[in-house]
């Protein structure tokens, strides 16, 4: 059965708390949890915990579930600023991140059958515990958990995340926090 947005939360909240990440009651209740309006929650999708997003930085932390995608995009500049540069730094599990660049042989990333148009950067960049990367802006990337989940810290600039482009677009704008 699937997982409900709500199940997705509490699921979250419990094995950031595993972690020894503390969270509040107040921002279980606000956590985002998104399927990028493709309607498969527990294949693409991400739970984001955000802790601050002002006009100068920002900061999250990102439960993955099992396998869980956060499908490609990139991060546009707008009016001076050059686009979101952001730092993904693992905590728990293994995250596979695709950049661009030489693909990477026999990527450990599957998407779901019928998406690969949407997936084309396979660079893989591979981020276990205690391992950061940071991204250029305007940059195409996406990430997948591993077979265990994943709890990816964020530190970025300003996220302004109704202006990312995704390479999947969907019918509904994209305008959740992550
Ligand atoms: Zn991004």
């Amino acid at each position: 059965m699937a997982l409900t947005p709500e199940q997705a939360r509490q699921l979250a909240f419990e094995e950031l708390t595993k972690a020894g990440i503390v969270i509040t009651e107040e921002e279980k209740q606000r956590m985002e949890v998104t399927d990028f309006g493709l309607g498969m929650l527990e294949k693409i999708g991400l739970q984001v915990v955000i802790y601050v997003n002002n006009d100068r930085y920002c900061a999250k932390e990102l439960y993955m579930l099992p396998g869980q995608i956060c499908p490609e995009h990139r991060h546009p500049p707008f009016d001076s600023n050059p686009g979101k540069q952001e730092t993904f730094r693992c905590r728990k599990g293994t995250v596979y991140l695709y950049v661009e660049g030489e693909p990477t042989p026999n990527p450990k990333g599957k998407v779901p059958e019928g998406m690969e148009g949407v997936f084309n950067v396979w660079h893989e960049i591979v981020l276990k515990p205690g391992e950061q990367y940071t991204l250029a802006p305007n940059t195409l990337h996406w990430f997948q958990a591993g077979p265990e989940g994943a709890i990816v810290s964020e530190f970025s600039s300003s996220s302004r995340d109704r202006f990312d482009i995704f390479t999947a677009k969907t019918e509904r704008e994209i305008v959740d926090e992550f």
